[in-house]
């Protein structure tokens, strides 16, 4: 039983590290495994304005970095590795992956989610030639073109705002008539004079040849078609949960891991952390709560597994 470790992490953003730092602070043999490199997805925001401890804006990239330093040095091993099931035999789990199996006795899965995407003709096709999911990735590509931002919600309006910075003008298509977004970025796109918000529309076609360039939009109120010249097309409407590799009974209908208010699963021995679990505000700050929720309740459920 020595190569079985306490607890195996499934995922290196927020909720995954914050689960390392706690489980290693309480003396749990584990090991972090994470498909890409640490971070998840808020490494593709420029800046963060409400992460507290910090009184200016902090870039994305900048505080991940600095919560995977604290993980590796409290002594968190990391591994690279896309995750394939996670199943339980007895008391020990086997998560398997792409070239490996490890074991544990819990397992904290917390894979965040991945952008939803419009599922419109031109969308797939273009993809890397004009249609984006990261302003702060490709936003440089567009310096004085024009660019257009699909959805409503905080990251619309945030990544819209970014992409300022450099194209010469930024439709926003959102299909209701006001934005979801917070109070304060909602003021900042409608402040901005390049910003031109196109209401209760949506987009229904990506078009191009080599590359994208337009878009065919549709007001949802007239009926009314229209195309919108553009070199740069950025989709942001909302993510979904990364649990392909979970049982189906983990799951609600919108295929988020089920947990209770301590992270527990259905399963004993199995917690969820992040974006992936129900009822998730997907707050940078909340998925470090649930990864410490989470890593205490992997604790007590250890300490009461020995006693068995
Ligand atoms: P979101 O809040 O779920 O908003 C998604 C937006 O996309 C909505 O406006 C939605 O329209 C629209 N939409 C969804 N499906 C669509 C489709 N098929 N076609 C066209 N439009 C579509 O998602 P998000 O903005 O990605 O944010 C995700 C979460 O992260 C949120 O909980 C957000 O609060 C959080 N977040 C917070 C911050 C921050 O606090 N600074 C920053 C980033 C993210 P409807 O309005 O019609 O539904």
């Amino acid at each position: 039983m020595e190569n079985v470790k306490d607890l195996i992490i499934v995922g290196g953003g927020p909720a995954g590290l914050t689960a390392a730092i706690y489980g290693i602070r309480a003396g749990l043999s584990l090991v972090l495994a994470e498909k890409f490199s640490p971070g998840g997805q808020v490494v593709n925001s420029y800046e963060i304005e409400n992460y507290p401890g910090f009184a200016e804006p902090v870039e994305g990239w900048e505080l991940m970095s600095r919560m995977e330093e604290q993980a590796r040095r409290l002594g968190t091993e990391i591994i690279n590795g896309d995750i394939i099931s996670v199943d339980k035999s007895g008391d020990i789990f086997s998560v398997k992956m792409d070239g490996a199996v490890i074991e544990s006795r819990s397992v904290i899965v917390a894979a965040g989610a991945s952008h939803r995407k419009l599922g419109v003709p031109g969308e797939k096709e273009f993809m890397g030639r004009g249609v984006s999911y990261c302003a702060t990735c490709d936003g440089a590509f567009y310096k004085d073109r024009i660019t257009v931002v699909i959805g409503g919600g905080d990251v619309a309006l945030e990544e819209a705002h970014f992409l300022t910075r450099f194209s010469s003008r930024v439709y926003l298509v959102h299909r209701r008539e006001n934005f979801r977004g917070a109070d304060i970025l909602q003021k900042r796109v409608l402040l901005s004079d390049k910003i031109v918000p196109v209401y209760n529309s949506v987009v229904e076609s990506v078009n191009g040849n080599e590359a994208v360039r337009s878009v065919s939009v549709k007001n949802l109120v007239t009926g009314k078609k229209e195309i919108i010249n553009t070199d740069g097309v950025f989709v942001f409407i909302g993510y979904d949960p990364n649990t392909a590799f979970l049982d189906a009974e983990l799951l609600n209908g919108s295929k988020e891991v089920e947990v209770d208010i301590n992270m527990r699963t259905k399963v004993e021995g199995l917690f969820a952390a992040g974006d992936i679990r129900s009822g998730s505000k997907r707050q940078i700050v909340m998925a470090c709560a649930d990864g410490a929720t989470a890593a205490m309740s992997a604790y007590d459920y250890l300490t009461e597994l020995s006693c068995r």
